[in-house]
């Protein structure tokens, strides 16, 4: 029973009518639910984000969103204004079964600096706490499904193999932006990491 599912930012903002809305995010919702039920553990994962984040390019004079910026972290893609915490569009898709959950983590919760990965925020150093949680249960296999599979699925999922879990991401239950090229450099950085994309 080391099996964890890993459900990467089912929210509103991230599917049709939402701020940031990937194709067909809605699509993927089902077929999640039903990959629950053989997993030792589900956990999900909530893009949270205060108001006036500094990922948002509403907070940058002259930018628009999908431009890239220099922080002091590193290149910083600018997105519109998405999941800000409390709203409706950071709450889950309402078909997704969050009762199945054994944990929610939260990430990009501070106004600084962005957090795509589940496990690291993007200085790609400071810890969210999920590597200790799946660890001290005896996690070891992963699997990784939700939205974005280009943003948020790869790079939780690069950061997993690097930390030596076994690590598949499950592309069918997963939904891409594929912004100038972003979906087929993932996928050579996911395979690159060792990551198997199933
Ligand atoms: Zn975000």
């Amino acid at each position: 029973m080391n099996h964890a599912l890993i459900v990467i930012d089912m929210q509103n903002d991230f599917c049709p009518g939402g701020a940031l809305a990937v194709t067909g995010g809605d699509q993927i919702v089902a077929d999640i639910n039903a990959k629950m039920s053989g997993a030792s553990a589900v956990v999900l994962t909530q893009d949270w984000h205060p108001a006036q984040h500094s990922s948002f390019a509403s907070q940058h004079a002259g930018r628009a969103p999908l431009e890239v910026i220099d922080m002091p972290y590193g290149p910083q893609v600018l997105w519109p204004d998405h999941c800000v915490q409390g709203t409706r569009g950071a709450e889950f898709h309402p078909e997704l079964n969050t009762d199945r959950a054994d944990l929610i983590i939260r990430k990009g919760f501070r106004h600084q600096i962005d957090s795509y990965s589940a496990f690291f925020e993007n200085d790609q150093r400071t810890p969210t706490g999920l590597e200790g949680y799946l660890r001290s249960r005896g996690l070891t296999e992963l699997e990784f499904v939700g939205l974005a599979t280009d943003f948020c699925v790869a790079w939780s999922a690069i950061d997993a193999a690097k930390l030596g879990f076994s690590v598949r991401v499950l592309t069918g239950l997963c939904r891409s932006i594929d912004h100038d090229g972003s979906m087929a450099q993932a996928e050579d950085a996911m395979r690159a990491a060792g990551v198997t994309l199933v």
